[in-house]
C-alpha cells in the first residue's frame, strides 16, 4: 500500500479530550475518529487491526469446535420481555420503536435471540453438544462511555453460547472456550491473567471467569497470589480468614460512651481517640428486599456488597438512607453500632479476632468502647463480608499472600446453567426420552476493547509497537526522499519482493522533509521498518525492528530474509 493514497491522518498534537494512553494512540496514529460520545469510525489502519483480531478470536473458536453464525441487532422486545430482562438490564439497553409502534431493541447481548433459535432446531441430545458463536456490533447505551474503545456505547464482540445435555458437557464447553480465550490472548500478544469472578446467584461450581488485561487504567482491581495461581477480581476475592478469638482477659471491662460530636468517619475518629483504624467496628445499615440488616467490619476494612448480596440472596440491597437509617437506629448517619440494634446483625469474621474495639452508640453524637465480640456480637452472624485486602493470606495455599492489579476485562466465560432456556422453553428429549431443559453458557470477548487493551500494553513515548500477530502491516519501508529515484526503485523492487512473500508492507511514497516520516513511522508502531536512503545506490538499506533502538545494515537479499524471519 502506497502511504501518499491512505487516509491515515496523524496527529501531532495529544488529543485534549483523551485520557487513555489507547485513546490516544488511536487518535494521534489514525485509527479511529469519534462520531458521539462512545460511537467510533474505524479508518484503514484501525479496521486492519481489528480485523486481525476478528481473524484470531475466528480460528480459535473454529478451533474449538465452535461454530459461526451472524444474529440480528435489531431484536423485537417480545423476548427481552420474556426473560425477564426488558426490565431488569436497565437504561443500558437501547430501546426503539418500528413504525407499527413495535418495540424492539438493538441487543447488547444475545442470549435471548441464541437461545429462541435453537429452541426451535434443537430436540434430540443427539444434536449436542452445540457451541455457536458470532462477531457482531453490540449496543449498550453505557453511563459513562469512555476511554475510546474500551466503554464504548456500539463495540465489536465475539459471543458464543454453548448447549449441553448435563452440567457435565457444560463444564467440558466452559474448558474448551477457557482454553480458546488462553489461546486467543496469547496470540493477540495481551499480558493477561483469568480470574474467578462472581457470579451472582447462578453458575454454579467455578461458574465465571473474567480475563482480564493487566493495566493500570483498568476499571477492575484483581487480587493475585505471590505463590500460586489462584487470582480473583476483588469483586470475588476470598482469602484465608482468621477465625482464631483472641482471650478475653478476665478484667473485663464495662462498656463506656464517649462524647463524639459530629465524628462520624473512621478517620475522624481515628485522629479523636489517637488509635489506628482497626480499632473501630464500622456499622452500616443495609436495606435488602426492603428490609433493613447491619453489616459490621473492622474499621480498616470495606464492605463486599457482591458477598452480602450472595449471602443475603437480595435481589435489591443498597445503603440506607439518613431518614431510614435514623428511624432504625436512632441515630443519625455515623453513629450506628451493634448494641440495641432490632434487626439481624452480620459481622465479619475479622471482627472476632478482635479483642473488643469501639462502635457507634446508636445515639447522635455518642461512641461506646469496649465492645467485646463474644459478648456484644452474640447473636450476629459471623461471615466473610468485606474486600480482601493486599497482604491478605491466600484463600487455596499456605504461604502466600494477596498483591493487587489493575485489570481491563477483555473476555468472560460463564455458566448459565437453565436461566435462559427455562425461561424462553427451550427443551430436548434426552436419551432416556424425558424432556429437560438445555444447560447453557456464555462466552464474550470485547473485540473493539481487546484493540484498546493491547495499545494500553504496547508503545513507548513515540508511539505505538504492535505486535507482529496484529499490525496493520508488517513491514513499513521508508524512502528518505520520494523525489530520489535510485532509493524509489530500490523502495518499490523491495516492496514487491516483500509483497511476494506474503509480507504486507506500507510504503511511505509521501514527498515530505523525513523528519514527518520516522515521527509518522515510529507513532503508527508498525514492527519492521526499512529505510531506502543515502547507500540505496549500492544496494544498502537500514532495517530497524520498532522494539529496538539500532538498525542494521543490509544488502536487500538480506534485508528480504530478515524480515521474513
Ligand atoms: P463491564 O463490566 O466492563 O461493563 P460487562 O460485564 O458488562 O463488562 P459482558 O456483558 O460480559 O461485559 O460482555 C462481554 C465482553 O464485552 C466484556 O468482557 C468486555 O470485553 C466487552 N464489553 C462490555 N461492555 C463493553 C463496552 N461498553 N465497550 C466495549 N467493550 C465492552
Ligand atoms: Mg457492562
Amino acid at each position: 500500500m502506497r502511504q501518499s493514497q491512505l487516509l491515515m491522518p496523524t496527529l501531532r498534537e495529544v488529543p485534549s479530550e483523551a485520557e487513555a494512553a489507547s485513546h490516544q494512540l488511536m487518535l494521534r496514529a489514525g485509527l479511529i475518529r469519534q462520531l458521539a460520545a462512545g460511537i467510533y469510525t474505524y479508518l484503514p489502519l484501525g479496521r486492519r487491526v481489528l480485523r486481525k483480531l476478528e481473524q484470531i478470536v475466528r480460528e480459535e473458536m473454529d478451533h474449538a469446535g465452535a461454530q459461526e453464525v451472524l444474529m440480528p441487532a435489531l431484536q423485537p422486545a417480545e423476548l427481552w420481555q420474556q426473560s425477564g430482562r426488558y426490565e431488569d438490564y436497565g437504561p443500558e439497553l437501547v430501546r426503539l420503536r418500528d413504525r407499527h409502534d413495535r418495540e424492539f431493541t438493538l441487543g447488547p447481548t444475545h442470549e435471548e435471540v441464541i437461545t429462541a433459535l435453537v429452541r426451535g432446531e434443537v430436540s434430540s441430545y443427539r444434536q449436542l453438544p452445540l457451541t455457536l458463536y458470532q462477531i457482531q456490533t453490540k449496543f449498550r447505551d453505557e453511563k459513562r462511555p469512555r476511554y475510546g474503545l474500551l466503554r464504548g456505547r456500539e463495540f465489536l464482540m465475539k459471543d458464543a453460547y454453548s448447549f449441553d445435555e448435563d452440567w457435565e458437557g457444560l463444564h467440558r464447553s466452559y474448558t474448551s472456550m477457557y482454553e480458546a480465550y488462553n489461546r486467543i490472548f496469547t496470540r493477540c500478544g495481551l499480558y493477561f491473567r483469568p480470574v474467578e469472578a462472581d457470579a451472582g446467584s447462578i453458575g454454579g461450581e467455578g461458574g465465571t471467569h473474567e480475563f482480564m488485561a493487566l493495566a493500570d487504567i483498568g476499571e477492575d482491581t484483581i487480587a493475585v497470589c505471590t505463590d500460586c495461581s489462584y487470582a480473583a477480581n476483588l469483586e470475588k476475592a476470598e482469602y484465608r480468614i482468621d477465625k482464631r478469638v483472641d482471650v478475653i482477659s478476665i478484667q473485663q471491662q464495662e462498656l463506656k460512651r464517649h462524647h463524639t460530636p459530629d465524628i462520624k468517619k473512621i478517620d475522624q475518629l481515628s485522629e479523636w481517640f489517637g488509635l489506628g483504624s482497626n480499632a473501630f467496628m464500622k456499622t452500616l445499615i443495609y436495606v435488602a428486599d426492603g428490609k433493613p440488616v447491619a453489616v459490621i467490619v473492622r474499621g480498616d476494612h470495606e464492605v463486599n456488597e457482591i458477598k452480602l448480596k450472595n449471602v443475603l440472596a437480595a435481589k435489591a440491597l443498597e445503603l440506607a438512607d439518613q431518614e431510614t437509617t435514623e428511624c432504625v437506629t436512632g441515630a443519625p448517619l455515623g453513629f450506628a453500632g451493634p448494641i440495641g440494634l432490632s434487626m439481624p446483625i452480620l459481622a465479619d469474621y475479622a471482627l472476632l479476632a478482635m479483642k473488643e474495639g469501639i462502635a457507634g452508640a446508636n445515639e447522635q453524637d455518642y461512641h461506646v468502647a469496649h465492645v467485646i465480640p463474644s459478648v456484644h456480637l452474640g447473636n450476629a452472624q459471623a461471615g466473610d463480608y468485606r474486600n480482601a485486602v493486599e497482604g491478605d493470606g491466600c484463600p487455596r495455599c499456605e504461604q502466600g499472600r494477596l498483591t493487587f492489579h489493575r485489570g481491563i476485562e477483555v473476555g468472560h466465560v460463564f455458566k448459565l446453567g437453565t436461566k435462559y432456556s427455562e425461561a424462553l422453553n427451550a427443551k430436548f428429549l434426552n436419551a432416556s426420552g424425558v424432556e429437560q431443559p438445555l444447560i447453557m453458557g456464555c462466552y464474550g470477548i470485547g473485540v473493539s476493547r481487546l484493540l484498546s487493551a493491547v495499545l494500553e500494553q504496547h508503545s513507548d513515548s513515540n508511539g505505538i509497537i504492535w505486535p507482529k500477530s496484529i499490525a496493520p502491516y508488517h513491514v513499513h519501508i521508508v524512502p528518505v526522499s520520494s523525489k530520489d529515484q535510485v532509493q524509489m526503485d530500490l523502495a518499490l523492487q523491495l516492496a514487491a519482493s516483500l509483497g511476494e512473500a506474503g509480507l504486507e508492507v506500507l510504503l511511505d511514497d509521501r514527498d515530505e522533509r523525513p523528519g514527518v516520516k520516522f515521527k509518522d513511522s515510529d507513532l503508527i508502531g508498525i514492527p519492521l521498518r526499512i529505510v531506502v536512503g543515502k547507500h540505496a545506490a549500492e544496494g544498502i538499506v537500514e532495517v530497524k525492528p520498532r522494539n529496538e533502538l539500532e538498525s542494521l545494515k543490509l544488502n536487500l537479499e538480506e534485508a528480504i530474509a530478515f524480515a521474513k524471519k
